[in-house]
């Protein structure tokens, strides 16, 4: 989409607001696409939510029906019910595409040694099983590099081709060279791409030492470009709040600012090669600091005519429940903002479990659907039936039918407007008694102890029914 390396700056803000016009028109036409499609993802069936459809949110409709006091909501997109995801142009990753013409994409990073050819090759399988749609393995020798030509020749022989990152880290250019011919995608460091030691009697970099370095960086970084664009393949610029460049570091500081000035450092230097397969990543161990990130960086692109795609993540976010809720805390908010077009849940555990993660940010969040969205009440003292039990009996028989949502609510009298959205409702009506709703409509009344098999009846007439 972004064509030529030295477009002037006002012409390139014109073709942006050009393109974001043009992506926000065709966006909707390629999620009709993908709706009426499906969009293949290993591991989990998927269908594409409702709202992401288009489809009017209540102050559209509202607007449109001419009530005027919504008109002040309906202009401010701080009240819509539907995410507006930032435009950004589509980088492609092997078979996967990135970028806000496509759903959310899902990562992940094996932890096996890249030279052990066979683990490798099976935590990539295993990963990719699971429902990762692009794994990453870390290069950090030349030896590795190579070892990736044979681990993708035996997931070719033996499984599929799966989308492939290989991340570089100090002075890897040869490293990141050779990993180009086996790899879909590279991640780079700017805070590590060209690393000079850090000298303990540093505390200024001039205007000319900033400049050299640039060079420098400049001269390595053009042969991978050239490669990866001659074989039409991604760069991560991938920027982390803890190994910034000292030069960064003491010009701008240890701050989200300094993250922004690495990037755009590298991005530039892309630009002037002409080359746009590019997604940028902000990471940072503390949720404030990344959302800041993220956020300036964003606007920045944007200000200056780069629609690059944004991978979200918060580094080291350690593990269990709270790993989970700190990695949720950060990335959830910038994907509701419309920022963020492929993610990772940074788990101190077995990445496998870092998958299920990342698909209940985007289900919660309405921007993919890859299982059935349970709608269920706390319980209280009102509730009709063991709340806990009825809902786990109603989710194992009913866990595979992914695109409906089925309420199970404790008593009617908060139960039928609480969940209204849902395909089917559960529904406590009397002691010993539920009733089941399609929809709106309660439907029948059946002995609590004949609910669950009378809600699959229900399903199964209207032919919503499949064999798990
Ligand atoms: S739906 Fe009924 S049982 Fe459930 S929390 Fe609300 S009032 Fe209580």
């Amino acid at each position: 989409m972004v064509q030529g390396g030295s477009l002037h700056r006002q012409h390139r803000q014109h073709l942006t607001n050009k393109r974001v016009r043009e992506a926000q028109g065709s966006s909707h036409a390629g999620w009709r696409r993908f709706a009426s499609s499906g969009v293949p993802v290993t591991g989990f069936s998927e269908t594409i939510p409702s709202a992401m459809t288009a489809a009017p949110s209540r102050t559209d409709a509202a607007a449109s029906a001419g009530h005027g006091a919504a008109s002040i909501e309906a202009s401010d997109t701080r009240f819509d019910t539907v995410i507006r995801r930032r435009p950004t142009r589509s980088v492609r990753v092997g078979d996967i595409w990135i970028g806000s013409n496509h759903p959310v994409v899902v990562q992940s990073m094996i932890n096996e040694d890249t030279l052990d050819i066979e683990g490798a090759t099976a935590g990539i399988r295993r990963l990719h099983e699971t429902g990762c749609e692009i794994v990453r393995v870390t290069v950090p020798s030349l030896a590795h590099a190579k070892a990736m030509g044979e681990i993708r020749k035996r997931l070719e022989d033996s499984y599929r081709p799966v989308p492939l990152v290989a991340d570089v880290h100090h002075n890897g250019m040869k490293i990141a060279l050779e990993v180009a011919q086996h790899v879909d995608k590279v991640r780079i460091n700017p805070g590590l791409y060209v690393f000079d030691k850090p000298d303990p009697n540093r505390s200024v970099f001039s205007p000319e030492e900033f400049a050299a370095i640039g060079e420098r960086i400049q001269q390595t970084l053009e042969p991978l470009v050239s490669l990866l664009r001659d074989q039409d393949k991604a760069l991560r610029i991938g920027v982390n709040h803890g190994s910034l460049a000292e030069r960064m570091l003491f010009t701008y500081g240890d701050t989200p600012l300094g993250m922004v000035e690495s990037a755009m450092e590298f991005i530039r230097l892309c630009d002037r090669l002409d080359f746009h397969n590019i997604v940028v990543s902000m990471k940072a161990s503390r949720a404030p600091v990344m959302m800041a990130a993220y956020r300036m960086m964003a606007a920045r692109m944007d200000a200056e005519g780069f629609p690059y795609p944004l991978h979200l993540g918060v580094t080291e976010a350690g593990d269990g429940d709270y790993g989970r809720i700190k990695s949720t805390a950060g990335i959830a908010p910038l994907l509701a903002e419309g920022i963020g077009d492929t993610i990772r849940v940074s788990l101190t555990e077995a990445p496998e479990k870092e998958i299920p993660v990342c698909y209940a940010i985007l289900q919660a969040l309405g921007l993919r659907k890859t299982m059935v969205e349970y709608v269920a009440c706390p319980s209280c003292g009102r509730t009709l039936f063991n709340l806990e039990e009825v809902l786990q009996k109603v989710r194992s028989a009913t866990a595979h039918l992914t695109g409906l949502d089925i309420a199970v609510m404790g008593c009617i009298v908060n139960g039928p407007g609480e969940m209204a959205d849902a395909d089917y409702g559960y529904v406590g009506k009397t002691p010993g008694t539920i009733s089941l709703y399609r929809g709106r409509d309660e439907i029948r009344r059946v002995p609590e102890a004949e609910g669950v098999e009378a809600l699959i009846a229900l399903i199964r007439e209207d032919g919503r029914w499949v064999d798990p």
